[in-house]
């Protein structure tokens, strides 16, 4: 049994003030208001839930130590490959402690010979990517993931005339979404444009992810209001600048928990071969933009990064670290610092149906993150992690 006791407290909801959290095998055991005899002494301190990122890519097993290095307990895969690396990592994290735990969606959507096959490298087992070639194929792709072990569904929605590959059509992205829903499983859709956005909603996708960087978004607020978002603000930054990489550079606390060797590439000015977006007139200022009007309009929204660092190798956004820029840029944007918190934490366990955590309450997963100072008046502030605990068990930074 661990007493964490006088922290200041964000219960994946509200701030509740100064209280005393008891963990026992690996579950909150109890929540009790003021400040007792603890072993950990949380004076000074905010305790949070575990983050959880609603939208990464998993390259390799270091990123999920990372992950957890910076307080993020939980990480939401939007596509890796191939299915046995997957499902490699999935048993990692059913065993480890020292690495965040993980959802995936595992194989995306895409047509055949498009994205996001072709950012594959070649498969040494001669495995590659299916594609679909129409609405056809929905049911048989969807059915395979589910057998692979996909959590929920990813798809690529661009529109033809931006990519320079074949893309699927707006019929078979709403035949993907269709065969999902008949599974019981959400969709989630890569969506970075205006076009692909409005497509993306009117297929009846579950999650929009990134914003349009190519202008406003055309639809009515009543719509947005409606909408569950990933902005994935670091990766629209990464995509228009260089911003990202010399903010992290800067900032001692998010340099801490980063892998050596991608710090020491990062520091050669290495993007690792993160391209510029292609839509014409892209702009991170329409990004924000939309945010605001998304935040405005009363829109859920969820903390992603999509980050995609390759262990060992520089990244324009990395795992962990990059959670904390996430947080202030969605303030940046217009979401109060409790929001942007919520948006990491009990909104995307609510979203993704993970009832056992996001939420620090008794009998929930003991996934904690201990913060100097109150992130709930300065959001920054999460990046003063004094401890981590993932299901009960601290984390060695
Ligand atoms: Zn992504």
């Amino acid at each position: 049994m661990t007493t964490i006791s006088g922290a200041r407290l964000f219960d994946g909801t509200d701030a509740r003030g100064v209280t005393t959290v008891t963990i026992e095998g690996g579950l909150i055991n109890a929540v009790e208001p003021g400040e007792r005899a603890g072993d950990v002494d949380g004076r000074g301190a905010t305790l949070l839930p575990g983050l959880i990122d609603a939208h990464v890519h998993l390259r390799g097993a270091g990123n999920l130590g990372q992950a957890l290095r910076h307080g993020v307990t939980t990480v939401l895969d939007m596509f890796s490959a191939p299915p046995q690396f997957t499902a490699m990592l999935r048993g990692r994290a059913a065993r480890r402690t020292d690495e965040a735990d993980l959802r995936s969606a595992g194989l995306m959507a895409g047509a055949v010979d498009g994205w996001p096959a072709v950012m594959l490298p070649p498969d040494p087992s001669g495995w590659h990517m299916p594609g679909l070639s129409g609405p056809a194929d929905a049911e048989q792709f969807v059915a395979e993931r589910l057998r692979e072990g996909s959590d929920y569904l990813k798809v690529f929605v661009e529109n033809a005339a931006d990519v320079s590959r074949p893309t699927l059509t707006p019929e078979t992205v709403a035949a993907v979404c269709a065969a999902a829903s008949a599974h019981g499983v959400l969709t989630v859709a890569h969506a970075p444009t205006r076009w692909a956005f409005r497509t993306a909603r009117d297929a009846g996708v579950d999650v929009v992810t990134h914003l349009p960087l190519d202008g406003p978004l055309d639809a009515p607020d009543d719509e947005l209001a409606a909408t569950v978002v990933c902005p994935t603000m670091t990766m629209m930054r990464a995509l228009t600048d260089t911003a990202n990489t010399a903010q992290l550079l800067a900032d001692p606390r998010l340099v801490a928990g980063l892998d050596p060797e991608a710090l020491a590439a990062m520091r050669t000015g290495d993007r690792g071969g993160l391209p510029t977006s292609s839509a014409a007139g892209a702009s991170y200022a329409h990004a924000e933009d939309n945010l605001r009007r998304l935040v405005d309009a009363g829109a859920t929204m969820l903390a992603g990064t999509d980050a995609n660092d390759v262990p060992g190798h520089a990244a324009a956004v990395v795992h962990g670290a990059s959670m904390h820029l996430e947080l202030e840029l969605l303030v940046r944007g217009g979401l109060s610092p409790r929001d942007a918190l919520r948006a990491a934490t009990a909104t995307p366990a609510s979203v993704f149906g993970l009832p056992d955590r996001g939420r620090i309450a008794p009998g929930q997963r003991a996934d904690l993150l201990l913060v100097d100072g109150d992130p709930l008046a300065d959001v920054t502030a999460t990046r003063d992690v004094r401890g981590v605990w993932r299901a009960g068990v601290p984390v060695d930074r």
